[in-house]
């Protein structure tokens, strides 16, 4: 890559020599220069970037003519001068960033190998939630997992019914997907039973004490059947019990973000929700 550069600009200066005997035809006020100017001093315009070499620029010297001639100046191409952009997350309303590095001189973006980026919207997290896919939260016109971040209703879904259910004594029709009661059960009497509250262990949820009707399987806080609720609301959590020291969940690298939790004490491999932690290392993010 290099080495064609170089060549590319050789030839390129062998046409720029080669036009200094064809820009002078005709076009000089002095009559020496119509075979071509005297360009003798050439003076550097400061104007290198990164990776591009500068221009220098020379008048000619005879008397009366103002020609002037520019041309590449080897050797003053500039390095990129790089600044690291060290991982941010996204939060639900913010777009977080990928680690990568900002050129201060010509603002182009490099990942962390220093390969120039080409769409800087590579760099970017977009802005999302953070939905508990083991949870679902309802309104009347639908269901959507609940963000555990922040209380907005995201991505609601209407409810759907079996295909062809219809409501009976035996029971009401329910969304396929989170148990919604989209038709009550047909008018009856319910028949309650009494349901004791149980614990909950690792595996298992215990449920609180409740009252369920063994003919269309509704449940009730109370033997009046008038404070329905659903199942969901009855489950207490697992039983899980959490160390109080973190672990390492997945390990945090120079781009990426790591995650660390708390096990649970029991052994049975849950653990609380992941906090985020960042790599840090003072010999990556001072390689710059
Ligand atoms: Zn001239
Ligand atoms: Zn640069
Ligand atoms: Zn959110
Ligand atoms: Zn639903
Ligand atoms: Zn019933
Ligand atoms: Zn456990």
């Amino acid at each position: 890559m290099k080495k064609l550069k170089v060549i590319l600009s050789l030839v390129l200066s062998i046409m720029m020599l080669l036009s200094i005997t064809a820009c002078g035809k005709g076009n000089g006020a002095n009559p020496d220069c119509k075979d071509g100017h005297l360009f003798v001093y050439y003076y550097y315009n400061e104007d290198a970037g990164c990776e591009k070499n500068g221009t220098e620029t020379a008048t000619c010297k005879r008397a009366n003519c103002n020609a002037t001639h520019t041309r590449e100046r080897e050797g003053t191409m500039l390095p990129h001068r790089y600044v690291i952009v060290t991982y941010k997350a996204h939060t639900c309303t913010q777009d977080g960033v990928l680690t990568h590095y900002l050129c201060s001189r010509c603002l182009n973006l490099f990942d962390q190998e220093k390969n120039l980026i080409e769409d800087k919207n590579e760099v970017i997290i977009p802005a999302s939630h953070f939905p508990n896919e083991a949870k679902w939260e309802w309104t009347a016109e639908g269901h959507y997992h609940p963000c555990t971040k922040c209380n907005e209703v995201n991505d609601l879904t209407p409810h759907q019914a079996p295909e062809g259910a219809q409501a009976t004594i035996f029971s009401g029709v329910y969304c396929v997907d989170c148990g919604y009661e989209i038709t009550p059960a047909l008018p009856h009497t319910h028949q309650l039973k009494f349901v004791p509250e149980t614990n909950s262990t690792c595996t298992e949820q215990g449920v609180k004490a409740h009252y369920i009707c063994t003919v269309c399987n509704s449940t009730f806080l109370d033997a009046t059947s008038s404070s329905k609720v659903y199942m969901k609301d009855l489950l207490k959590p697992f039983g899980h019990e959490w160390e109080s020291e973190y672990t390492v969940i997945e390990e945090a690298s120079p781009g990426k973000q790591g995650t660390k939790a708390k096990m649970c004490k029991h052994g049975c491999g849950e653990y609380t929700d992941l906090t985020p932690y960042l790599y840090e290392d003072k010999d990556y993010t001072d390689n710059v």
